[in-house]
């Protein structure tokens, strides 16, 4: 699959450790990363100060790109995806959970599993994100992509004997690492209609597009503002499409989005 730096319009950021332990964000270019000095909340706003430092993508820790207010979800915005694990398909109004920070983990990161006497069945389900720039309430739909900064990988990990126990989703959804985010914001990406696939141990379990979504990601930003203040770095998880399913300790999940790249996690 093309990752991002076959399209020249785009730009790759990541977040990472530098050797030295300090930690920064870098735009990607080839096997290498232009190292800036600035946070995201600067980054959002286009400005990029280079610091003079490159380094060797191979020789940093890679981390979540964001450290968001909040991690929102859109649940069964894939027909197919909802029919599969007992939700609603077609849904007239979105159907929204949030995670907490606690769950990020970092492209290469353990998504650990919760002691089974807590839940039996923890699934991957792979989701393009939104990364928001700027801050806003009430949006319009007309506007609603001039207030995302860029798109990366998520892995709305779930527990889902705890969807179909509980009356909401928190506990389900929420656990530590429950929500490996990376690598890269690609910006300038329109993410209406690229492929998303996720492996299991090398075997393709979901093979989907964003262009099978029920809402569209403008309606989705529009809607959710009305609710709640989007604040730059905050992610929007999209939904996942059709294929999620249990994993187990010793698995590997690689989850890739077509122009953005592979968000791989090892399950403990
Ligand atoms: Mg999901």
């Amino acid at each position: 699959m093309q990752t991002a730096q076959n399209l020249p319009q785009t730009q790759m950021i990541v977040r990472y450790q530098h050797p030295n332990n300090e930690v920064y964000y870098g735009v990607v270019e080839g096997d290498e990363i232009k190292q800036l000095s600035n946070d995201f909340s600067e980054i959002a706003q286009d400005k990029l100060t280079f610091d003079g430092t490159t380094v060797k993508y191979e020789n940093v820790h890679i981390l979540a790109p964001v450290i968001p207010s909040k991690i929102i979800n859109f649940g069964w915005t894939y027909a197919a995806h909802a029919d599969e694990t007992g939700g609603e398909a077609n849904l007239k109004e979105p159907f929204l959970f949030l995670k907490p920070t606690t769950s990020l983990v970092p492209n290469d990161g353990d998504i650990i599993l919760p002691p089974t006497d807590l839940t039996n069945q923890v699934e991957l389900e792979g989701e393009l994100a939104l990364v928001i720039g700027k801050r806003g309430k009430n949006i319009k739909e007309e506007d609603a992509m001039d207030y995302v900064y860029g798109c990366t990988i998520f892995n709305d990990v779930t527990a889902r004997d705890l969807t179909v126990r509980d009356p909401q989703f928190t506990r389900a959804k929420g656990f530590d690492t429950f929500g490996p985010l990376g690598p890269c914001i690609v910006k300038g990406l329109d993410p209406t209609n690229v492929r998303i696939v996720t492996t299991l141990n090398g075997e393709v379990v979901q093979d989907g597009n964003t262009n099978q979504m029920s809402f569209s990601m403008p309606f989705l930003i529009s809607w959710i503002s009305q609710v709640m203040t989007l604040e730059p770095g905050d992610i929007l998880a999209t939904g996942s499409p059709a294929g999620s399913c249990p994993m187990k300790s010793g698995d590997t999940v690689v989850v890739e989005i077509e122009h953005i790249g592979k968000l791989r996690n090892f399950v403990k």
